[in-house]
C-alpha cells in the first residue's frame, strides 16, 4: 500500500504504514530535540543543531519505532520503510550533488546507531559505507589522494566486515600488524598506498574465508546489511549487558543514523575528536577533550594513538578551534547543560556530528549544577534534578590514606579518568573478574585498552587500568559512568595476557595475576599492595553542601537518620540529619561485657517473670526463685544504668532534634549461647567424667528457649509482653535520660517506639506496662516528662489494622525489612544468600526486595497510611528499614505521604537529594 502525504515542514511521503524517516540537511530538519525517543539522541541531536543553523553533513534517521517493528517483524524491514530508505538518500543525494554508488562523485555515508539513552560503545557503526572498486577510483580521483583512499577503504571493509558479516575483528588486526611490521611501520598512518592496497585485498581474502561469501560491492546492499546490523546490535550481548546495568528498558529500540561522511582523515588540515565543554571530571568551565589531525574518528575513541588535549588545536588550527569554541558555548546555552561533541574537520571545515549531554563525574555534576545555577543558567530545582544520587554516594567514597600513599611503591601513572580509590586482586580480562568477584574476591581490572565486550568485568572491578586511550577512551567514558574509579592511558605498563601479568617499563616495578593492587583514579597512579583508605569527608566538600541546601528547600519529607550510637547520631547529624528514626536499644546490648548481662537475665527471665508474678499474688518463693529473681533484678539493674548513660549521650548528641528509641526487640538466639556449641561441650564432658551442673543448666535453659525461626519468635514487644521488666527498664532509663539532660539545659525530644505490633491489644498491653512505670519517675521527679508513644508497622496485620493501632499510636514507623520478610514469605536472613538474587538475576523479580521497596508491600503500606490517618488524622508517619536510604524507595515515599525517612548516616546526603528529587516529580505529575 502507498501511504502519500503532502510534503510539509513536518511531514513526509512515505510508502511504509508508518513515518519512519527524518531527513536534516541545508539547515532544515525534520526532528528537533524533544523527538529522542523516536530519534535516538544522535538523531535529536543532529536536526536541532542542523536547526541552529549549525554546520552538520546531511543525512536521516530510522526511527527508534523501525527497530522495535523491525524485530516485532521476525527481523525483517516493515514493509515499504526500503522504499523510503531510497528515497531519503535521494535526497541526501541532492543535498551534497553527490551520488551514492556514483564513481565519478561517489557519496559515502556512515551508519550509526543512537538510542534515546547514549550506550558508549555498545551498539554498532558503520563508517566510509558506499566503497566499492568503482567509487574508490572516484574517491581518489576527487581528493587527489591515493593513499587516503585505499586507507578508507581498508576501514570499511574492516569495519564492515567486522559488525555486518561478523568476521572475527582480531584477523584484521593480526593483518594489519602484520603489514605494520613488514613495512617498518610504526603507526597505521605510516603505511602508504601501496600497502593499503594489498591489505584490502587481503582483508576482502580473510571475509571469503570466514564467511564463504564476497564482501558485497553494492552500495544498496552495504547500506540494507548495514541497516539490519545496527537494529541487530540493539540485542547483542554487550548491548544488553549495559542496559541491564543501567536499567534501560529493551523496548526503547535503536534509531539508524545515515549521515554523509565527512573525512578527518585529508591529510594534516583535517582531523576529528571529542571534546566536552567544561571539564567532566572536575566541571571546570575549560573545553576539555582530544583531538587527532590527520585521523578518523574512531582512532581517538580506541586510543590507538594518543590523542593531543583539544588546546593543541588552537595552535594547529586557529580559525577552526575560534568557530568550535563558539558552537560549542551555543550548544551549552541552548541545550542549558554540558555538552558532549563529536566533530570532524574536513580540509579546514568544521562538521559536527553529535551533541548529548555530557556524561560527569560525581564532582563534577554538583560543581556544573552550582556553577550553572549561580550562573543563572538554570534553576535550583533543575539543579537537584540533574545530580544522581549515585553522585552523592560517590563523593563520600573512600580515598587513600596519605601517609600510606607516601610509603607505598608506584608501579606506574597514567591518566586520572575517573577519581577514586579502589583496591583489589589484579586480573587481566573480564571473565575472570567475573569469576573472581563471584568467589567473593576484590579485583583490579588491567586492560591493554578496553572495549565494550569488557563491560561486564568492568561493572564488577573495582577499579580499571589501560594501558592506552585517553581520558575520552572507552575504558574512561564507562568508568566514569558507572562510577568507577580508573586510571586510563598508562603508557608505560605493558601488559602481557598470556602470562597474566604487567610490569612498568621505566622501574621494572611487576605484579602478576592475583597480587594486590590499589589503584587511585583521582591521582591517576597504581601501587603495590592493598593500600588504606580514608572515608570522603562531607565537610570539605562545600558544593555538595550548597546543592544539598537547595535539595532541603526543595524537599516536602524529612530526612532522618537510625543510630544506636552518639557518635553515630552526630555523624548522621553533620550530614544533615534531622532527627533519629529508630534506635534499635538491642544493639547497645551487644557491646563489650553486656552481651554477658543480657545472657544472664535472659537465662533467668522466665524462671524470675514466673517468681515474681507469685510474689505479687502473695505466694512464698523457693530458694530456686528467690534466687533466680535476686540474679534477674541485679543483671537488669547494670543494663538500666547502662542504657540510661547511652540514652543521655544520644540525647545530647541529638539536642532539639526529635529521636525514636525503639525497645528491645531481639530475636533471642543473638543473645543467647550457641546451642550447638553448648550440646557438644557437654557430651564431651559427660564423656570424660561428667559435665558440671551449670554447664548443664545453661543447655537446659538454652534448650527451653530455642526456637526454630527465632526471626519469627519471641521478638519485639512479644518480648517484652512475656518478660515486662523489658519494659520497664527502659522506660526507666528513657525517662530518666531525658531528665538529666534536661536539668543539664538540654532539649531531649523522646518518641518511644514498639515494634513488631501485629494486634493493637500487643500495643495497648505494653503502653498500659510502659505508663504504669513512667508515673513514679515523673512524681519522683517532680515535673512531667514529654514523650510520644507510637509503633512499628512490621507485621501485615498491623499494616491491615492501622485504624485499631492508630487508637494508641502518636506515630508509625514503617520497618520495612521485617514488613517485607513477611509480605513475600521470604527469610531476610536466608533469602539473599540463596534464591533471591538469582531470582534478579533470572527475572522473576525485577528488582532485589529488600533493597528497593515492592511495589505489593508499598500497597500495605498505603492501606496503613489511610487507615492510621482515618483515625488519627495528626498521625506522624515514617520508614525506617533499609528502604528509607534507596532512591527508588523514597520515591515511593513521598506519593505514600509519608513524612519522613530514616536511614544509616552515611545515606542522609543522597536521601536529602532523593527526597527533593521526589518532590519535584509528585510536583511535575500534578501538574500534568
Ligand atoms: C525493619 O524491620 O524494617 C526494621 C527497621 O527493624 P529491624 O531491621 O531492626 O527488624
Ligand atoms: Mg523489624
Amino acid at each position: 500500500m502507498t501511504t502519500t502525504i503532502d510534503s510539509t515542514a513536518t511531514e513526509r511521503p512515505h510508502k511504509a504504514q508508518k513515518r519512519y524517516i527524518y531527513a536534516w540537511g541545508d539547515g532544515a530538519a525534520e526532528g528537533n530535540a524533544q523527538m529522542r525517543d523516536l530519534l535516538g539522541g544522535k538523531g535529536a541531536g543532529l536536526a536541532e543543531m542542523t536547526i541552529a543553523g549549525l554546520p552538520t553533513p546531511p543525512g536521516f534517521t530510522i526511527t527508534t519505532e523501525a527497530c522495535n517493528d523491525y524485530f516485532a517483524n521476525g527481523e525483517q524491514l516493515p514493509g515499504g520503510l526500503w522504499d523510503d530508505v531510497l528515497e531519503a538518500v535521494k535526497e541526501v543525494e541532492r543535498r551534497t550533488g553527490k551520488g551514492f554508488g556514483d564513481a565519478s562523485n561517489p557519496l559515502l555515508v556512515s551508519v550509526r546507531s543512537g538510542a534515546k539513552f547514549s550506550m558508549p560503545g555498545m551498539m554498532d557503526t558503520v563508517l566510509n559505507l558506499g566503497l566499492n572498486g568503482d567509487t574508490l577510483h572516484g574517491l581518489i580521483a576527487l581528493t587527489n589522494n591515493e593513499r587516503f583512499g585505499w586507507d578508507a577503504y581498508r576501514r570499511f571493509i574492516q569495519m564492515f566486515g567486522r559488525i555486518v558479516m561478523e568476521v572475527s575483528g582480531e584477523r584484521f588486526d593480526h593483518a594489519l600488524e602484520a603489514s605494520k611490521e613488514a613495512h617498518g611501520a610504526k603507526q597505521d598512518t605510516d603505511l602508504d598506498a601501496a600497502a593499503l592496497r594489498d591489505l584490502v585485498d587481503e582483508f576482502k581474502a580473510i571475509v571469503k574465508a570466514d564467511t564463504g561469501r564476497d564482501f558485497p560491492d553494492d552500495p544498496y546492499e552495504q547500506l540494507d546489511l548495514a541497516i539490519k546490523a545496527v537494529f541487530a546490535s540493539w540485542f547483542g550481548k554487550r548491548a544488553r549487558d549495559y542496559r541491564k546495568n543501567q536499567q534501560i528498558p529493551d523496548d526503547l529500540g535503536t534509531a539508524v543514523n545515515v549521515v554523509t561522511m565527512v573525512f578527518g582523515n585529508m591529510g594534516d588540515d583535517s582531523g576529528t575528536g571529542v571534546a566536552f565543554t567544561r571539564d567532566p571530571n572536575t566541571g571546570a568551565k575549560v573545553l576539555f577533550g582530544e583531538y587527532l589531525t590527520n585521523a578518523q574518528g574512531e582512532d581517538v575513541v580506541a586510543g590507538i594513538r594518543t590523542a593531543p588535549k583539544i588546546a593543541q588545536m588552537q595552535t594547529d588550527m586557529p580559525d577552526v578551534y575560534a568557530e568550535f569554541q563558539r558552537i560549542g558555548q551555543q550548544l551549552e546555552t541552548h541545550y542549558r547543560d554540558v555538552q558532549d561533541l563529536e566533530f570532524t574537520i574536513e580540509r579546514g571545515r568544521l562538521y559536527m556530528l553529535q551533541t548529548r549531554s555530557a556524561k560527569r563525574t560525581a564532582a563534577a555534576a554538583v560543581r556544573i549544577a552550582a556553577d550553572m545555577v549561580d550562573e543563572g543558567v538554570i534553576t535550583k530545582a533543575e539543579a537537584i534534578a540533574r545530580i544522581e544520587p549515585a553522585h552523592v554516594d560517590q563523593l563520600l567514597r573512600d580515598t587513600f590514606d596519605q601517609g600510606a600513599l607516601k610509603q607505598a611503591t608506584k608501579i606506574v601513572n597514567g591518566l586520572n579518568a575517573s577519581p577514586g580509590a579502589a583496591v583489589g586482586r589484579a586480573v587481566f580480562d573480564a571473565d575472570t573478574a567475573v569469576e573472581w568477584v563471584n568467589n567473593g574476591e576484590k579485583v583490579i581490572l588491567v586492560r591493554i585498552e578496553t572495549s565494550p565486550d569488557d563491560f561486564h568485568g568492568m561493572a564488577v572491578a573495582q577499579g580499571i587500568i589501560t594501558a592506552r586511550g585517553g581520558a575520552t577512551s572507552h575504558a574512561a567514558v564507562v568508568a566514569r559512568q558507572i562510577g568507577k574509579p580508573c586510571v586510563a592511558g598508562s603508557a608505560d605498563l605493558a601488559v602481557d595476557y598470556a602470562g597474566k601479568q604487567a610490569h612498568c617499563s621505566v622501574t621494572g616495578t611487576e605484579f602478576k595475576e592475583g597480587d594486590w593492587v590499589s589503584l587511585d583514579g583521582s591521582t591517576g597512579a597504581l601501587y603495590m599492595g592493598a593500600l588504606p583508605t580514608v572515608s570522603a569527608r562531607f565537610e570539605d566538600q562545600p558544593e555538595l553542601q550548597k546543592v544539598l541546601k537547595w535539595a532541603d528547600e526543595i524537599r516536602r519529607m524529612g530526612v532522618w537518620t537510625n543510630a544506636d550510637k552518639p557518635e553515630e547520631a552526630a555523624q548522621a547529624r553533620s550530614y544533615g540529619a534531622e532527627g533519629i528514626g529508630l534506635c534499635r536499644t538491642e544493639h547497645m546490648f551487644r557491646e563489650g561485657d553486656r552481651l554477658e548481662i543480657v545472657r544472664g537475665a535472659i537465662l533467668v527471665a522466665n524462671q524470675a517473670t514466673r517468681a515474681k508474678a507469685k510474689e505479687a499474688a502473695a505466694e512464698t518463693l523457693s530458694a530456686d526463685e528467690l534466687d533466680s529473681i535476686a540474679t534477674f533484678d541485679s543483671a537488669m539493674a547494670k543494663l538500666e544504668q547502662l542504657q540510661q548513660g547511652d540514652f543521655e549521650g544520644i540525647f545530647k548528641a541529638m539536642d532539639g532534634l526529635p529521636v525514636v528509641i525503639r525497645l528491645i526487640d531481639p530475636p533471642l538466639h543473638e543473645f543467647l549461647p550457641n546451642l550447638e556449641d553448648q550440646l557438644v561441650k557437654v557430651t564431651r564432658a559427660e564423656a570424660t567424667g561428667g559435665a558440671s551442673e551449670e554447664d548443664k543448666q545453661l543447655l537446659a535453659a538454652i534448650k527451653s528457649m530455642h526456637e526454630q525461626n527465632p526471626m519469627l519468635g519471641l521478638r519485639g514487644c512479644r518480648l517484652g509482653l512475656m518478660i515486662p521488666d523489658f519494659v520497664k527498664i527502659q522506660t526507666r532509663a528513657i525517662l530518666n535520660a531525658q531528665i538529666a539532660v534536661r536539668k543539664a539545659g538540654g532539649n531531649p525530644i523522646a518518641k518511644i517506639m514498639i515494634p513488631l505490633v501485629g494486634h493493637v491489644n500487643e500495643l495497648s498491653r505494653t503502653r498500659e506496662i510502659l505508663e504504669a512505670e513512667a508515673k513514679p519517675i515523673e512524681d519522683a521527679a517532680g515535673v512531667e516528662v514529654d514523650y510520644k508513644f507510637g509503633t512499628m508497622i512490621e507485621v501485615p496485620r498491623g499494616a491491615l489494622t492501622a485504624d485499631e493501632i492508630a487508637r494508641d499510636a502518636a506515630f508509625f514507623s514503617f520497618g520495612t525489612n521485617d514488613l517485607t520478610q513477611m509480605t513475600f514469605g521470604y527469610s531476610r536472613d536466608d533469602a539473599e544468600g540463596g534464591f533471591l538474587l538469582k531470582y534478579v538475576e533470572d527475572g522473576i523479580l525485577p528488582v532485589n526486595p529488600f533493597q528497593t521497596l515492592d511495589d505489593a508491600v508499598a500497597g500495605l503500606m498505603k492501606v496503613a497510611v489511610d487507615k492510621g490517618r482515618a483515625t488519627r488524622p495528626e498521625l506522624e508517619i515514617g520508614i525506617c528499614g533499609e528502604h528509607g536510604g534507596d532512591p527508588a524507595s523514597i520515591m515511593k515515599c513521598e506519593k505514600l505521604g509519608l513524612d519522613y525517612v530514616s536511614c544509616s548516616p552515611f545515606r542522609v546526603p543522597v536521601a536529602r537529594l532523593a527526597a527533593a528529587q521526589a518532590a519535584l516529580t509528585s510536583a511535575a505529575e500534578r501538574d500534568k
